[in-house]
């Protein structure tokens, strides 16, 4: 014999119960079915109870609507000859309903047992439609068979009578059996009660467990049991088999696929439980038996939680030692019909923290401070208070005791992307760990969790671009084409979740289509400022998140400090930040290290060209860093090089420009802007003190070129022609060249045209390429060299896009 569940999701269309006549037609065992009320119902049943009594006329419009879709349910699902009868049964249900209604309407006034008997009508009448529904079926009245005693208010089973007269009632029952979940009567009064709210699960344990079923099925709308709600995580996938205690520990926090009580029955009679979808049945779904995971399971099984959590601390000096203190806490809690679901001792013993649910948490703090009166007044004892609006969280598996490190993980990924632990707690049979944090925090430690737990799937990276231009735009190009190689092959998924450009912003938590993004930026997008752009970030409060600015604007890179601040890694194409006070520099740097997110800007200096990583590499391995020599404008290097008897230094500059070679305003190429910037960060990262001002300049262009405003310089530039052409025939006729070239000597910086002669390694530099020599403790007599395309969007982009992927690797 078997149980098999069907809930309001799967009751509650026309499609569903469609869905279940057949697979429970399909059977060739007996069976029990239990059925909820149809999906939604329950909620409408109380609302419109409570709109009855609150003497709102509108509860009539309730009435009549569910009224409605019960008799176009019996329309699509009774067969035609037994139409007229069912919908009689039905309607005479409804007269009832709509006669304690009215009578609340008029008196304004309702008990516990009135809405209790109002609520069971949902399920009466589900399981009369279900029952008519299947062929041969015949239907059952729980009501006469599961019995409830009072306890604090809360209706408790009586498994004596109730597995009596379950007994008594199927002795002789035909093969399939139809009654309704959830709806039970008190054993004494016989007044109408029932097993809470989702308790028709609870229902279709009770009678497996006493008539010895093979199996109860729980079938609903989900392909199984997952690792996470599936409406929270997108990406939760089936869990294959569960133990008995797994699933107990994640029904308990939260996960709503069963009742938590639903386990206990079937435990013990060592019932197996399947989960399974009514939508999908050919899908193998969730088994739930005694039989443990392998060793070579999964460490973790799932992760569930409880959004309304309030945490009460009892604290004081006064418990140290004291005996008897925790006891009085939980007698005090049981007796007012307090449930607590996490408890967490410090071993100083002067602190017990204590879950519960926000509803309870007002009278908890009542009957803890008159408990405790005493010792508050003699200052044993703090003030007791509760924090509430928390959530819990808890990680469940058999696994975890046999692997090392799990709390260290789940702490460790929690702490680098900023989420709070406010209480935590882990049982010695080590099968859950739970903790406490801000509600706010939720979705963000699940998804973070689940993503580092659950990586036979893929981890996520949400990265936001700021910056259109040609390095970003590159750079989401390059993005879109690798996504689907680097989900199927390095199990990492980037996810853009913000693009924004100078104008306008637009977010998606879901990720935003690359292939129409800036169509999206400007049809959806919103108007955008540092400002707006950060507090966005900052709320939508992702996981895993990469603050990617591809622009070369200072008020952009003023927000990298909050950023990191908020746990999110920054890679700047932007040098200005870098480049800035060394305060600043070591400031970001150092939030960074604390936070344990990264600051990265490897496209600074040589654009794609591994030079700050080498040089960290260098330095972490235990190498000093003496000397630097580098030619690091791809812009001065093309006038150099493109310098001839046909063109004069005016006309390579203007086609520096028209290349898109140089910054819009080339002088800040001309006057070594550029390069001390890049200098300055170069000989930071080789572990000198450094500012701007502390470079010597030996520029090649005199001052006063630089002052007026552009148009004057383009005027003025073309003076300088002759001189330069002369100086350039010397050069060549000593076989010489010209290289505007950075050095740091042991922190010394400068900056100037030097001329090198063909056995330097910079004379043959091509186009803009970029080179640098790094002279170090082990590279001493021979300097490591380091050369290629030190400009370019392609580049830069591939540049920035290593540096994201280099956060991704280090999880
Ligand atoms: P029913 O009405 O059939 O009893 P429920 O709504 O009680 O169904 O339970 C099924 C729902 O539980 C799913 O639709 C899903 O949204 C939710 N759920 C929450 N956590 C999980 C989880 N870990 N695995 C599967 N479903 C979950
Ligand atoms: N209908 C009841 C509820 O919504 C019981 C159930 O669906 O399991 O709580
Ligand atoms: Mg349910």
């Amino acid at each position: 014999m078997k149980v098999l569940k069907f809930g309001g999701t799967s009751v509650g269309s026309v499609k569903g119960i469609l869905s279940v006549k057949k697979i429970v037609e399909a059977e060739n065992e007996p069976v029990i079915v239990v059925v909820s009320a149809l999906s939604g119902i329950t909620d409408q049943l109380y609302k419109t109870a409570k709109l009855a009594s609150d003497g709102d006329k509108s509860y009539l419009a309730e009435y009549e609507q569910m009224l409605a879709r019960h008799e176009e349910v019996i329309d699509n699902v009774i067969p035609t000859g037994k139409k007229e009868e069912v919908l009689a049964l039905v309607q005479s249900q409804f007269v009832d309903l709509s006669n304690i209604f009215r009578g609340i309407y008029l008196i304004k006034d309702i008990s516990t047992k009135i809405t209790d008997t109002i609520v069971s009508y949902g399920e009466s009448i589900s399981s009369i439609i279900v029952a008519h529904a299947i062929n041969g079926a015949a239907h059952y009245d729980s009501k006469t068979f599961i019995k409830t005693e009072n306890q604090f208010g809360k209706h408790i089973v009586d498994f004596e009578k109730t597995n009596a007269l379950i007994h008594e009632t199927f002795a002789s029952a035909p093969s399939v059996c139809v009654c309704g979940g959830f709806i039970s009567t008190d054993r004494d009064t016989s007044f109408i009660t029932n097993l809470g709210r989702g308790g028709s699960d609870y229902t279709a344990a009770i009678i497996a467990a006493a008539l010895h079923a093979s199996i109860l099925e729980i079938w609903s709308d989900v392909d199984g049991f997952m690792t996470a709600d599936p409406r929270i995580i997108n990406n939760a996938y089936v869990i294959e088999k569960l133990s008995f205690i797994e699933a107990m520990e994640l029904c308990n926090f939260g996960a709503k696929v069963i009742y938590p009580p639903t386990i206990f029955p079937v435990f013990h009679q060592n019932i197996p439980v399947k989960i399974k979808n009514t939508f999908n049945p050919e899908a193998e779904g969730t088994y739930i038996s005694r039989e443990k995971t392998g060793e070579a399971g999964k460490a973790i099984k799932g992760i569930s939680s409880i959004n309304d959590t309030s945490l009460i601390t009892v604290q004081g000096l006064g418990m140290v030692g004291v005996i008897g203190v925790n006891y009085r806490i939980f007698r005090m809690l049981a007796k007012n019909g307090i449930s607590v679901f996490l408890v967490s001792q410090a071993s100083s013993e002067n602190t017990t923290s204590i879950g519960v649910r926000n509803a309870d948490s007002a009278l908890a703090v009542e009957v803890l401070r008159k408990e405790f009166a005493y010792e508050i007044a003699q200052g044993e004892i703090n003030e007791i208070f509760s924090e509430d609006d928390l959530a819990t969280v808890a990680i469940v598996g058999d696994n975890m005791k046999r692997t090392p490190g799990i709390a260290g993980k789940l702490f460790g990924t929690l702490g680098r992307n900023g989420i709070n632990v406010i209480a935590c707690a882990q049982g010695a049979s080590e099968t859950n760990i739970s903790f406490v944090t801000d509600r706010k925090s939720l979705r963000k430690a699940l998804n973070v969790i689940h993503d580092s737990f659950f990586l036979s799937e893929y981890q996520v990276m949400n990265i936001f671009v700021a910056g259109i231009g040609t390095v970003g735009g590159s750079l989401l190009t390059q993005i879109k084409k690798q996504q689907q190689k680097l989900m199927s092959q390095n199990g990492l998924k980037l996810n853009v979740v913000g693009i924004t450009s100078s104008k306008k912003m637009l977010f998606s938590r879901e990720g935003i289509d690359l292939e129409n993004y800036s169509e999206d930026l400007k049809a959806k997008g919103v108007d955008a400022t540092p400002e707006k752009i950060c507090n966005e970030i900052i709320n939508m409060n992702i996981f895993n998140s990469v603050f990617v600015d591809c622009t070369a604007n200072s008020q952009i890179s003023d927000l990298y400090q909050t950023l990191l601040q908020s746990n999110i890694s920054v890679v700047a194409a932007n040098k200005i930040a870098a480049s800035s006070s060394y305060d600043n520099y070591v400031n970001l740097k150092e939030t960074a290290r604390r936070r344990g997110v990264k600051f990265l800007f490897e496209t600074n200096v040589g654009a794609g060209l591994p030079i700050i990583n080498t040089m960290n590499n260098l330095i972490n391995s235990g190498d000093h860093i003496q000397k630097l020599e580098a030619v690091l404008s791809g812009t001065l290097n093309y006038i150099f090089n493109t310098l001839s008897a046909e063109i004069p230094l005016s006309k390579a500059i203007l086609m520096a420009k028209e290349a898109g070679f140089s910054e819009p305003d080339p002088r800040i190429d001309l006057s070594g802007k550029d390069v001390i910037r890049k200098l300055v960060i170069l000989t930071r990262e080789a572990g000198y003190k450094v500012e701007q001002t502390d470079v010597t300049k030996n520029l090649f262009i005199p001052d006063k070129y630089f002052a007026g405003s552009l148009d004057d310089f383009w005027k003025s530039v073309p003076e300088l022609d002759a001189e330069f052409e002369e100086k350039r025939k010397t050069l060549a006729a000593q076989g010489k060249r010209w290289r505007f070239v950075a050095t740091m000597e042991n922190g010394k910086c400068q900056v100037g045209l030097q001329d090198v002669d063909n056995l330097h390694p910079f004379y043959d530099l091509q186009g803009s390429n970029n080179i640098i020599l790094i002279t170090t403790e082990r590279y001493n007599e021979f300097p490591m060299m380091i050369k290629g395309y030190g400009a370019g969007a392609g580049v830069t982009a591939a540049g920035v896009f290593s540096d994201i992927i280099s956060i991704a690797n280090i999880r």
